[in-house]
């Protein structure tokens, strides 16, 4: 568990970005906050500011007036904090319990008028199981309704703990096949499937989504498994999240390889025919912009 004294009581994690306002991570208003920590690799991932699990410096090469020496276009020995555009950033700093549920509290009046709420999400949230329940359960008790945002993909430590804090669930269906999402991510979708049915048994409501990346989960063998798998296990409704390329600019950022660089969104039709096919499938499938 990680401490940070002088942050308040009870466990902290690594935190990226708390985001008010979203619209598309678990009905109404949410505010998101960014665990930093995921063992998997995605390679379309466009929180690739959320891999590793300690705070990183970002670059933004645009924002950078070069007012401090940069030999060879190194970096400058400038601490972020004192960068005087931003071009030079921390990201993650570790937050207490009771820290953050008082900011993501700021916003307690637009989930009530919309009927939103707090999500949890990553990296995957699911590495600071400890963190995430104490937070969820803190949101639960100041009133705030609860989401997370899973692979579902890691041993759970106590299911029955997180089902009970959790309003639902925004569980990700990606590569169907098992040893092609093992190659290509690292995610098992066996461990997710058994979670699954684990967390369903104890009542969770849970919603599926669905990336649909060009090369990798937009075959229509992929999307038939995947919107099979889910009416099989019971789940009714899958949001469908096209592919787009928002995470670009964070790649360069933070210096690291991105694969996707060039690939072309999705087209209309592209999206509309994995709409109909888990329609097809008999879930109610949404398609959700970012
Ligand atoms: S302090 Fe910021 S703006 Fe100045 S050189 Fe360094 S990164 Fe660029
Ligand atoms: S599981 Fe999510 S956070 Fe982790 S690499 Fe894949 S897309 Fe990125």
């Amino acid at each position: 568990m990680e401490t940070s004294p002088g942050q308040g009581a009870g466990p902290t994690a690594t935190v990226t970005n708390v985001q008010r306002f979203s619209l598309h991570d678990g009905g109404g208003i949410r505010t998101v906050v960014f665990l930093k920590g995921c063992p998997f690799r995605c390679p379309w991932c466009c929180n690739p500011e959320n891999l590793s699990p300690e705070p990183e410096v970002s670059l933004r090469e645009r924002l950078c007036i070069r007012c401090s020496p940069r030999p060879g276009g190194a970096p400058c020995a400038t601490a972020p904090e004192d960068c005087p555009t931003g071009a030079k950033e921390l990201l993650g700093r570790a937050r207490a319990v009771d820290d953050l549920v008082a900011e993501v509290a700021r916003d307690r009046a637009f989930f009530e008028e919309s009927g939103g709420g707090v999500t949890v999400s990553g990296g995957e949230c699911l590495l600071r199981q400890d963190f995430l329940c104490a937070f969820l359960e803190a949101c639960r008790a100041a009133g705030i309704p609860t989401a997370v945002e899973t692979t579902l993909a890691l041993p759970l430590a106590d299911p029955a703990r997180l089902v009970a804090a959790c309003d639902v669930l925004l569980v990700d269906f990606k590569i169907a096949d098992r040893a092609r999402s093992l190659a290509v991510t690292g995610i098992d979708p066996d461990v997710r499937d058994a979670n699954l049915r684990a967390v369903l048994a104890l009542g969770a409501r849970v919603v599926a989504r669905m990336p649909v990346i060009p090369g990798f989960t937009d075959d229509e063998a992929c999307v038939a498994a995947n919107a099979e798998r889910i009416a099989e296990l019971g789940v009714g409704r899958v949001d469908v999240l096209p592919f787009h390329q928002l995470g670009e600019g964070k790649y360069d950022s933070l210096g690291r390889a991105y694969d996707l660089r060039g690939v072309p969104q999705l087209s209309d039709a592209d999206v509309a025919g994995v709409v109909a096919r888990c329609e097809a499938a008999g879930l109610r499938a949404v398609a959700r912009g970012e």
